[in-house]
């Protein structure tokens, strides 16, 4: 193997490296909710890749300088559009420039033509399949070094051989089609994992609506009988009123039952709202009520209604956060038990327990707990627990677990007052 070829792969090394850590970067910031990591630190990868690059280069001498530098400056640009396109020609320039040799005017002329055509393509990038990018940043990558190849050789006179160039340029295209996978993998990863996470509260919606219709009939069945019994000619009024009333009653339960269940079904815009936190854990309990029953559990609300028990956050998140974790304490009892839910006022902190007398967690599934796609369910999704503590982390809140196998399972919240 040539001394260029071993050089242009040690290159190739200084570009997969960023990638990885980009995609370490990638998981805390969606897979974990690291909020405040903002979205323009992704863009220091493609010009740290591009910057070490052009500072390890292979050296050939004469003034010019080989290395695999296009590779980022191109996906650089097809991914993160103009803005970061100038601040990478800006780098480029200047670092060649302190380089010096003759190379830089070639770099002046070949990159700018590159950058006006990775450019117009960038318009377009996003929207191709995956043939297409590919297509795209290997012809680009291809044009590019092969005009390197046409202006050195007539305007500066290099004379680099035709083997160094092949070489050269199946580096570059390998090299550009390998990035572009990998990145493009990193990529849909991610959009798949945010979008399953939107998906998450159907999957309960649609859990719920099993027990919710089986709960409806049982009212509905009483009603009807007491109805019938109604019609019969010789009852004294009375009684006929007692029956008649029983039958409101019942019916009137049942639409209690819908409706908490639509109202926590129903989409709502997120806005961060105080709210009451007593009255999120009934509610809660009301519509998780139904499923319990199925289940042969029974659902435990202690706590009393408190005036200063306000929370800022977004209400819904924090509903369908107590939902996720009661149905999993549900879930954990196949046999039927007791879960109880009781909440503490403290001067500046409200705790909330959840404790369950399920199949409990190893230390291994405690660890594990909130990790993307982590479940022992045959149906489960894994995603539960995530939400839940990112929910919790948005309000600045915290989740502590407790749990022992065979005994039960207790998750502690404590949440910030705001009164
Ligand atoms: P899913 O419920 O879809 O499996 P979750 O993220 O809600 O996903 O939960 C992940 C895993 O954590 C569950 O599969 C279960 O093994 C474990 N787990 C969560 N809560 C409990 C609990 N209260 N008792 C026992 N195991 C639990
Ligand atoms: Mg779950």
């Amino acid at each position: 193997m040539d001394l260029i070829t071993k050089d242009l792969l040690i290159n190739f090394l200084i570009i997969l490296l960023p990638l990885f850590l980009m995609q370490s970067l990638y998981q805390l910031k969606y897979a974990y909710r690291f909020e405040n990591l903002k979205e323009w630190v992704f863009a220091i990868f493609p010009v740290l890749t591009m910057v070490s690059c052009m500072l390890f280069p292979v050296g050939i001498g004469d003034g010019f300088s080989w290395d695999l530098r296009r590779i980022p400056f191109i996906l650089g640009i097809l991914y993160g559009g103009y803005k970061l396109g100038f601040i990478l020609l800006f780098f480029l320039f200047a670092i060649r420039y302190f380089i010096g040799g003759n190379g830089f005017y070639l770099t002046l002329i070949t990159i700018s033509l590159l950058a006006v055509l990775v450019l117009f393509f960038s318009r377009y990038y996003m929207k191709m399949s995956l043939k297409q990018k590919l297509t795209t940043s290997c012809s680009l990558i291809f044009l590019s070094v092969l005009m390197s190849v046409f202006f050195s050789e007539k305007l500066f006179e290099s004379n680099m051989g035709a083997r160094m160039w092949v070489q050269y340029i199946v580096i570059n295209v390998t090299g550009m089609f390998i990035t572009t996978l990998l990145w493009e993998g990193i990529r849909n990863n991610f959009e798949v994992l945010q979008k399953l996470m939107k998906t998450e509260k159907l999957e309960v919606v649609s859990h719920l609506a099993a027990s919710i219709s089986h709960e409806v009939r049982n009212p509905l069945t009483v009603s009807r009988g007491f109805m019938q019994l109604s019609s019969d000619e010789e009852l004294s009024p009375q009684v006929r009123k007692f029956y008649v009333d029983t039958a409101i009653q019942e019916m009137d339960r049942a639409s209690e039952i819908i409706n908490d269940y639509l109202t926590f079904a129903r989409p709502e815009i997120d806005k961060k709202e105080k709210f009451n936190v007593f009255e999120e854990i009934q509610g809660v309990a009301d519509i998780l009520t139904p499923l319990a029953n199925m289940n042969n559990t029974q659902l435990k609300v202690s706590s009393e209604k408190n005036e200063y028990g306000f929370v800022l956050g977004e209400r819904k998140k924090f509903e369908q956060c107590l939902v996720n974790i009661i149905k999993n304490g549900i879930e954990s009892m196949p046999d039927g038990g007791k879960l109880q839910i009781d909440m503490i006022q403290h001067s500046s902190t409200i705790q909330i327990t959840i404790r369950d007398e399920g199949t409990g967690m190893t230390q291994e599934q405690i660890n594990r707990l909130g990790e993307p796609y982590f479940t022992t369910k045959s149906k489960g999704t894994g995603l539960g627990m995530m939400v839940s503590f990112s929910i919790i982390k948005e309000i600045n809140g915290k989740i502590r677990v407790e749990s022992e196998r065979g005994k039960g399972t207790c998750f502690t919240i404590e949440l910030p007052v705001c009164n």
